[in-house]
């Protein structure tokens, strides 16, 4: 017997829940990604500030689909699509053939065309980005510590974070933490509670696409935390010693990037019309036009709701699109019956800090302990794997009762070459 042969690439919220759908029918289904893990994104900042683990918020794909004996996971990177003869090639040289094609391949930041900023400032996609901000912050503190001139000291205490989006505002609220709470008497020489934190965001507001009156608790709540927000500042140049912007420089060895995002450069090799983050224009139904066999879903899609506004990148869309093209795939729904994919908006949240959070579902606004208490529901429930559920839920609450951070580890030496940034910093070595 011969099965339609389904390929996913991508096993983030989209793809797998794409695979999910197709669990127990009569296709034979390829998962395909270049990390053997599906990870949780809305808590990468917590992995980035020390306050959980990278296997608290990573479950094998493995592990994830084992029941399912329809489908195979393969750990790989696609390199291109070959839409004419149905064929996927891998970085490897592998070629997989296809009746469906789910691309969800997600989103990375951009640096809008500077990219010699990433060097200086790195951004939260992935593990390694959380690890190595991780790395970069701790490592600040160590350094400060170590050097007798109060002016150099200074700049390992000066933190910037660029994008007031919801990672922007929640990085900048969890570095607060670390400075006030977590290092509190744990340095002689320097006081981290006196470090500053900068939050730069080029529009009038942060948490843009939020209302107004959350923006505003938002920037009030960050402001006694003793994050500095700076509004209408475009940032010009980010260099070694800090970034350059529209209102002037600020010192800082400790940059990280929250703002832009780029979709997969696998798109391209699709040869169909991207938008300006490179995202695939897609009909109604999610499917690229002249091929209704082929999908793009989540951030990787750039799709229109029915008020003709795009559909926002975030995590509940992924999942529902990823839902709406499983069951067109399972049903095998010819392009002319497929009705168009309904995008059902369940609100946005960003926490801030400890029992502070700002919440908007449909007309209803909330702020501060409720919004927190909603927003740590929510990322329990969505969790995968009563392990990590569990291991999460514990953290939290050592890290509300006692203000420490149970993943306060450097790895790199202080001296290490590899370090981004003590690269040419003379007053560091002893
Ligand atoms: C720091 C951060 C915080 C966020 N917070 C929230 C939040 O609070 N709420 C919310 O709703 N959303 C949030 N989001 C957005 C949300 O995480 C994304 O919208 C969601 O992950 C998109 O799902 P996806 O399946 O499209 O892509 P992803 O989850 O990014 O998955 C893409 C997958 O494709 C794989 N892949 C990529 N390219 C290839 C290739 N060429 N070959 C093989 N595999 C490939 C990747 O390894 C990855 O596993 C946040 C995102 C970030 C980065």
């Amino acid at each position: 017997m011969i099965y339609t042969k389904v390929i996913i690439i991508g096993g983030g919220f989209a793809g797998l829940k794409v695979a999910k759908k197709l669990h127990k029918t009569k296709m034979d289904v390829l998962l395909l990604d270049k990390k053997n893990h599906h990870l949780f994104q809305p808590l990468l900042y917590q992995v980035a500030s020390a306050a959980l683990s990278p296997a608290d918020i990573a479950y094998p794909l493995r592990e994830i689909l084992k029941h399912q004996k329809n489908t195979t996971v393969l750990m790989g990177e696609v390199h291109s699509i070959d839409k004419e003869h149905k064929v996927v090639h891998l970085t490897n040289g592998i070629k997989y053939t296809y009746d469906y094609l789910v691309i969800a391949t997600g989103a990375k930041h951009s640096y809008f065309g500077n990219d010699s900023w990433e060097e200086h400032a790195p951004g939260l996609k992935t593990l390694v980005d959380a690890l190595s901000i991780r790395e970069r912050v701790l490592l600040s503190f160590e350094k400060a510590e170590r050097i007798d001139s109060n002016l150099e000291a200074e700049k390992y205490l000066n933190f910037v974070v660029i994008g007031g989006g919801p990672t922007g505002v929640e990085m900048a609220g969890a570095i607060a933490e670390i400075a006030q709470d977590t290092m509190f008497k744990n340095f002689r020489r320097i006081r981290p509670e006196k470090s500053k934190i900068f939050l730069v965001e080029a529009a009038p507001r942060i948490l843009p696409p939020y209302p107004e009156s959350l923006s505003k608790k938002a920037k009030k709540t960050l402001e006694n935390m003793g994050v500095k927000v700076l509004t209408n500042t475009m940032v010009t140049n980010i260099t070694h010693d800090g970034i350059e912007t529209k209102n002037g420089f600020i010192s800082a060895r400790n940059v990280i990037w929250a703002a832009g995002n780029q979709a997969s450069p696998l798109l391209k090799t699709l040869d169909v019309t991207l938008d300006r983050q490179g995202r695939v224009i897609v009909d109604k139904d999610l499917s690229i036009p002249d091929f209704p066999e082929i999908f793009v879903i989540g951030d990787a899609a750039c799709a229109i709701d029915k008020k003709g506004k795009p559909i926002p990148a975030v995590a509940t869309a992924a999942i529902q699109q990823g839902a709406y093209v499983g069951n067109l795939i399972r049903k095998e729904k010819p392009k002319s019956k497929r009705k168009p994919f309904r995008y059902f908006d369940k609100g946005s949240m960003a926490t801030i800090g400890k029992l502070k959070a700002v919440a908007c579902v449909g007309n209803f606004k909330f702020s501060g302990f409720l919004a927190w208490l909603a927003w740590g529901f929510i990322h329990i429930a969505y969790l995968i794997g009563f392990r990590t559920r569990y291991s999460v839920m514990l953290e939290w609450y050592f890290h509300y009762l006692t203000g420490m951070r149970g993943a306060r580890l450097i790895h790199e030496t202080i001296d290490t070459e590899h370090d981004p940034n003590s690269s040419s910093d003379p007053s560091i070595q002893e």
